[in-house]
């Protein structure tokens, strides 16, 4: 499905136009899927009340190979709170929120005399 084609279907259905035939709700479902895939991070999950961040990753000893989950059933040891998928966006705004701090201890430890160290 394109996004113009989605984009179609939402803006009738919003609209009251005709109902979705189940062709055009499978299409939807898989343009979601498609979507979601590009938002969330595989494998990263966060704590929505307390930042808590876990990757939960699957190593498979014979081969070497590292697969993400899809889904985590598991809970935040903090605060029991249910783990939800973390997405791209988080990721890079919690990143620029650390920056200042990074940046600060880099320039401490080059104050010391502490080349050669990357702090970032
Ligand atoms: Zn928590």
């Amino acid at each position: 499905m394109t996004p113009q084609r989605f984009d179609e279907l939402r803006a009738n259905t919003l609209a009251g136009g005709d109902l979705l035939s189940v062709g055009d709700v499978a299409e939807c479902l898989d343009e979601i899927a498609r979507l979601a895939a590009m938002v969330y991070m595989p494998g990263v999950y966060h704590c929505p009340k307390c930042g808590f961040v876990v990757h939960k990753l699957i190593v498979n000893a014979n081969t070497g190979n590292v697969m993400m989950r899809r889904h985590c059933d598991d809970v935040c040891p903090n605060d029991n709170t249910p783990l939800e998928p973390s997405t791209w966006e988080m990721d890079s705004r919690k990143m620029a929120s650390v920056m200042p701090e990074l940046a600060q201890l880099r320039r401490e430890k080059r104050e010391r005399g502490e080349h050669g160290v990357a702090v970032y």
